[in-house]
């Protein structure tokens, strides 16, 4: 490409409304410009990255032995009123009619198309395991867009649906895509790492997040570097801190405290540390209309693994008016306690290790100090019930190594799902085929999601410096930059970029050539910030000995190569 026939459209100054830095690099870059809030163009620069890296997905995906299709864009409502999910999906989905007044959605995710198509393309259990994709844009209209096509409303995402016949065929088409995922992601050098995920009412193992590390990433992941765990903070299990309880020390004591509601106001009137407290939360029940939930004081609820709770509704849902509150415990909020409270208890694991604890008499203005479990009030059920932090013990390591088994909180770019759906979808849209006794069974789905145009900017927050992006060979727009100095005045300069430019081309190796009447420092200062990996500097001084400069994006100083032998040296570099 010249880049006088190309369209360069850098830009100088950072663009205000960008926060972070692949946003900034990318619109500087001249990668896309904003239509709209998450709607972008990407102009020819950007594309050419995005398609190398859907073009290393598709490669990947029809290794794994996967088949693309192409779904529509808008779908019909009629599917998703099959599958439950029009009622069910909230402000994301983007519902418009048709002139003739039929209800239509633009798909944010395509398990209902699919599977509509598959129960009646597939029809024996011969044909399956077979596993769809296709690499399609979506819409989400996002309740915060942002960060460019980090988190847009438009945007491509690779989405495949697995079939099986059964659990145990479901879970060997799930590992194929979880060891395709690796390939993915490692082909498109990304520091990333898989993570376990919330599969909702599935469980197990069966569904796994892929996350870039980085520190702009909008996800928590609980990582333990010594059992190579990684678990989204949502479900990482948490262990009980502070060893086994110890034995009751003292009489529980009722004490006066007037006007103290938080936990803070507790540990600075009774002096007592705050893992010698408990906080009390009320939530609505599934089978009473109350039920009390139980941290130590300086944990916080987990609400995803509340939820999961039997005896706890789902959503969870906080009793929050003052009247509930005093009708449900006789006091108001900043007093409730666990002694003479009539209401199923749940206490979190940790909660239920301590002894002498504090908590609210459930009369106003009143605390009880010296608390115990089992003497002053029942034992509670005890469950995990709190987010995971920092330094707490992976729930991987045993006793004997837990000195040095610790959690650290990371932040992660969601650029990968995989899950197993087992037969919600197939079920609820009667998705059967013909087992081996010629009964007709209910399939068993999957599905897979790479975020491909999310990847381009994850990709960015981990290569740049203070220059621009510094792309990857694999997902570069241009393999080489050739900046001649004085392309319009020396013919030297010229006929030797000219002859370059397209023994290069004619290798398959990506050219971009900068014919433009620029000043160097222009040029130069372009082609750092659109990222390309090797830079060629052809200049007359430099050939009259003989020499062509190269320079590495990565690296911090230029070398002269032999201008007779570049081309090798330049494949050699490529490896191609
Ligand atoms: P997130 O938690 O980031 O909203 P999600 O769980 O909604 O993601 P999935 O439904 O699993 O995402 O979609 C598959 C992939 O599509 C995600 O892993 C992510 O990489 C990508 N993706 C999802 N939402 C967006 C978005 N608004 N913009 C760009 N990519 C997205
Ligand atoms: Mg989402």
């Amino acid at each position: 490409m010249r880049a006088s026939k190309f369209l360069i459209a850098t830009l100088k100054e950072t663009p205000a409304d960008a926060q972070i830095i692949s946003h900034q690099l990318m619109l500087r870059a001249g990668m896309i410009r904003k239509v709209a809030a998450g709607l972008y163009n990407w102009l020819p620069l950007g594309l050419r990255v995005l398609r190398k890296v859907e073009n290393i997905v598709r490669e990947e995906m029809d290794k794994s032995g996967a088949q693309e299709v192409l779904m529509p864009a808008i779908q019909p409502s009629e599917l998703w009123e099959q599958s439950g999910r029009w009622e069910m999906y909230g402000g994301e989905l983007l519902r418009m009619k048709d002139r003739h007044g039929r209800d239509f959605c633009f798909g944010p995710t395509h398990e209902e198309v699919i599977t509509n198509l598959i129960s009646n393309e597939i029809r024996s259990y011969k044909q399956l395991p077979a596993n769809f994709y296709q690499v399609q844009t979506k819409f989400r209209d996002e309740r915060r867009p942002r960060f460019g096509v980090m988190r847009a409303r438009e945007f491509i995402m690779k989405d495949a649906y697995s079939f099986d016949i059964n659990a145990e065929s479901l879970q060997g088409s799930y590992d194929v895509m979880f060891d395709t995922y690796m390939n993915i992601f490692t082909r498109l050098n990304l520091g990333f790492a898989p993570v376990e995920a919330d599969n909702g009412s599935i469980g197990g193992n069966s569904s796994h997040e892929f996350h870039v590390l980085a520190d702009s990433g909008e996800d928590a992941i609980a990582v333990c570097e010594k059992y190579d765990y990684a678990a989204n903070l949502e479900l990482a299990q948490a262990l009980a801190v502070g060893g086994e309880r110890q034995a009751p020390s003292a009489e529980m004591t009722k004490i006066d405290t007037p006007n103290q509601r938080t936990m803070d106001d507790i540990v600075k009137s009774t002096g007592l540390p705050i893992e010698k407290t408990i906080k009390t939360l009320l939530v609505k029940g599934s089978e009473h209309d109350v039920v009390a939930l139980i941290l130590r004081g300086d944990h916080e609820l987990n609400e995803f693994k509340a939820e999961k709770h039997p005896l706890i509704a789902a959503p969870l849902t906080f009793i929050e008016s003052d009247k509930e509150i005093i009708a449900a415990a006789g006091c108001s909020a900043g007093s409730i306690g666990v002694v003479g409270l009539d209401l199923p208890i749940i206490a979190d694991l940790s909660a239920t290790n301590i002894s002498d604890f504090a908590c609210g008499a459930n009369n106003d203005d009143e605390h009880y100090i010296n608390v115990n479990w089992g003497r002053d009030c029942e034992e509670p059920e005890a469950y995990d019930l709190r987010t995971i932090i920092a330094g707490d013990v992976c729930s991987r390591a045993g006793d004997d190594d837990s000195a040095d088994a610790k959690i650290t909180i990371k932040r992660g770019i969601e650029v990968g799902h995989i899950f197993q759906l087992g037969t919600k979808y197939s079920e609820a849209m009667n998705a059967t085929c013909l087992d081996e006794n010629g009964k007709a069974v209910v399939m068993h789905m999957g599905c897979y999601g790479v975020g491909v145009s999310r990847i381009v900017a994850a990709s960015i927050e981990q290569n740049h410096d203070d220059r621009g992006i510094i792309w990857p060979e694999a997902i570069a727009p241009f393999d080489v930059a050739i900046i001649p100095i004085g392309y319009q005045k020396s013919e030297l300069v010229q006929k030797t970029c000219d002859n370059l430019y397209q023994q290069l081309s004619e290798l398959g190796v990506e050219v971009i050539l900068d014919d433009r009447k620029e000043r160097p420092g222009v040029m130069f200062a372009d082609s750092d910030l659109m990222g390309i990996p090797h830079r060629l500097v052809v200049g007359e001084r430099s050939l009259e000995k003989g020499l062509i400069e190269y320079k590495n994006r990565r690296a911090e100083e230029s070398e002269d190569l032999n201008a007779d032998d570049i081309l090798e040296t330049i494949k050699t570099l490529l490896k191609t």
